[in-house]
């Protein structure tokens, strides 16, 4: 397979992954701008195949090909191919605000993270010293000390947290057997106590089927949990990309804007981002 450094994202792709004739085969893509981080690039550890410890209903990058725990190291993209990629991203593209390891699936499993990271924050201090270096994580693997040493290099982790309801956890997010959402919840914790950087807790609100995780019931749950976990930002989304299974429903929207009343009443600073 052809493994790409560096490829724009086409503008008629419109953010819509499953739409790329590039199908994860870049490791360095962009630029885009995203809501949260501004004109950002992307980088993904996983080439050609998503991997994942979760296969969520509401996935925009398509069902999980490689669904596990452990960490894994396919072989490509090497370090020197993610710096390659790197240079000529921020090279031709200016004014970068941001470079997140998110790509397809769970950055977080790759097993050589904490070198990619490393060799990312050389390129990114060399080329775009002002741009936040981040990841997006499920937060599954958030117990792992080699994770935990990794990502506090960071400027910024934006960590999923749908739900703390086992039973709607394991029908939204349907994880590796084994993983329970009371101890992601117990990592997430431990996390923010060693982190220094922002870190933000993503809850993506859906329905599917007659699981739906936005009821008062789910927010006073989340507020609670949230406190507790004391992150600098909380973003609400729904899902506004097309989701993996058609089935899937969005959050009404005044729903959306009670979970955040629930949220904000407790005292935690809450971005909604709507379509
Ligand atoms: S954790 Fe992220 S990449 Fe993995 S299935 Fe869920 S939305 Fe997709």
């Amino acid at each position: 397979m052809r493994v790409f450094p560096f490829a724009r994202c086409p503008p008629q792709v419109r953010g819509d992954c499953l739409r790329c004739p590039m199908r994860g085969r870049a490791v360095v893509y962009g630029p885009f701008r995203s809501r949260r981080r501004g004109l950002s690039i992307g980088v993904n550890l996983f080439i050609g195949a998503k991997v994942c410890s979760f296969d969520c209903v509401y996935c925009f990058r398509g069902a999980t090909a490689v669904k596990r725990r452990r960490p894994y190291d396919p072989g490509l993209p090497t370090i020197e191919m993610l710096e390659e990629g790197l240079r000529r991203a921020l090279g031709e593209v200016g004014d970068v605000e941001a470079v997140d390891f998110s790509g397809s699936g769970e950055p977080t499993l790759h097993s050589r993270l904490g070198e990619f990271i490393r060799a990312a924050r050389r390129v990114v201090g060399e080329y775009a010293p002002g741009a936040s270096l981040g990841i997006f994580t499920n937060s599954s693997t958030l117990g792992l000390r080699r994770v935990v040493e990794a990502l506090k290099e960071l400027d910024q982790v934006e960590a999923k947290l749908d739900t703390l309801d086992e039973r709607k956890f394991q029908v939204i997010n349907r994880p590796v057997e084994g993983i329970r959402v009371g101890d992601i919840l117990e990592a997430l914790k431990s996390f923010r106590r060693e982190y220094g950087g922002t870190l933000a807790v993503q809850v993506m609100l859906v329905s599917y089927g007659d699981c739906l995780n936005y009821t008062l019931e789910d927010a006073e749950r989340m507020a609670e949990a949230l406190t507790a976990v004391d992150p600098d930002e909380v973003h609400l989304y729904t899902a506004y990309r097309a989701p993996r299974l058609p089935s899937v429903a969005r959050a009404p929207p005044e729903e959306i804007v009670e979970f955040a009343r629930v949220l904000r009443s407790s005292g935690l600073r809450v971005e909604v981002y709507p379509e």
